[in-house]
């Protein structure tokens, strides 16, 4: 957390300001320990200055700010960061400022309570080796073949491989239930077990749940943590099928009750009679 979902809302949150100036980058005083950020303070800010956003785009759980001399800000929100406008949290646990003009905000920030979020400054020569070779396609982009190829060797569980960003780019815990619930798949099924019609699914599913958390603004779990760039909850929450729902019943099949497993220690929620691993049940809609 946050995944996909919440980290395209905050692209689209902070949006606006593409076309503004960059005044100044600053690191607002903070007594924990510090995030990753490179490179220091200093000289971040001495290379954007006076450089204007030329575009905001997402890549997997990670936004990227371009620059229009093509240097591009990275931020890795991780567990708890948040990229907003404006109303941060707490002033406490900001992390970075960057002072903006001639758009409709003057700053954009970067709050993260934790601490394990990242900024990075990369010039265009660096961003094969710091992002693209680490990450595989797009979630939203993947095509059934792609994703078959990605896994469909693996002796991994699929709900373990679908967290491996340096296969598909962009889904975590939470989504992984959700995505294999819509596509009626045993999260213990085997990646190189899996039938073509279930691949199928699976890429169905991952659309399905992505632009429907996407439509929502994302998913702000108990913790309350993540919020959208208006400082506002995200929705998605209100619609999760068996995520955090464990020992209730099935809201497809009303039939079985959610189960709560552990794989490659994280949690994993799923109904036993809409999730075989043969796939040979009764045909779960795909909406
Ligand atoms: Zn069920």
């Amino acid at each position: 957390m946050p995944e996909l979902p919440e980290v395209e809302t905050m692209r689209r949150g902070v949006a606006p300001v593409i076309g503004s100036q960059i005044e100044k980058a600053e690191r607002p005083p903070c007594k924990c320990r510090p995030i990753l950020m490179q490179p220091r303070i200093d000289a971040f800010d001495r290379r954007v200055q006076g450089k204007t956003i030329a575009e905001i785009g997402r890549r997997g759980k990670r936004v990227m700010i371009t620059l229009d001399d093509a240097q591009v800000i990275v931020i890795e929100p991780r567990m708890t960061g948040l990229v907003l406008l404006a109303d941060p949290p707490g002033e406490q646990h900001l992390r970075l400022r960057l002072h903006l003009s001639g758009g409709p905000s003057e700053q954009l920030l970067f709050w993260d309570r934790r601490g394990l979020g990242t900024v990075r400054l990369l010039r265009p020569s660096e961003i094969k080796t710091v992002v693209d070779d680490k990450l595989g396609i797009d979630a939203l982009q993947i095509s059934v073949q792609q994703l078959r190829d990605a896994l469909g060797q693996s002796r991994r569980e699929i709900k373990v491989a679908l967290l491996d960003q340096s296969a598909v780019a962009g889904i975590g815990n939470l989504y992984a239930a959700e995505i294999l619930f819509v596509a009626g798949v045993d999260p213990r099924a085997r990646c190189d077990k899996l039938t073509g019609p279930q691949w199928i699914r699976i890429q169905s599913a991952i659309g399905i749940v992505l632009h429907d958390a996407i439509k929502h603004e994302g998913s702000t779990l108990s913790d309350g943590t993540y919020r959208n760039a208006l400082n506002k909850s995200g929705g998605y929450q209100n619609y999760h099928r068996v995520y955090d729902r464990a020992q209730t019943m099935c809201r497809r099949c009303r039939e079985g009750e959610i189960q709560r497993i552990v794989q490659a220690q994280r949690c994993t929620f799923f109904c036993p009679k809409c999730q075989r691993k043969s796939g040979l049940h009764e045909s779960v809609d795909l909406l």
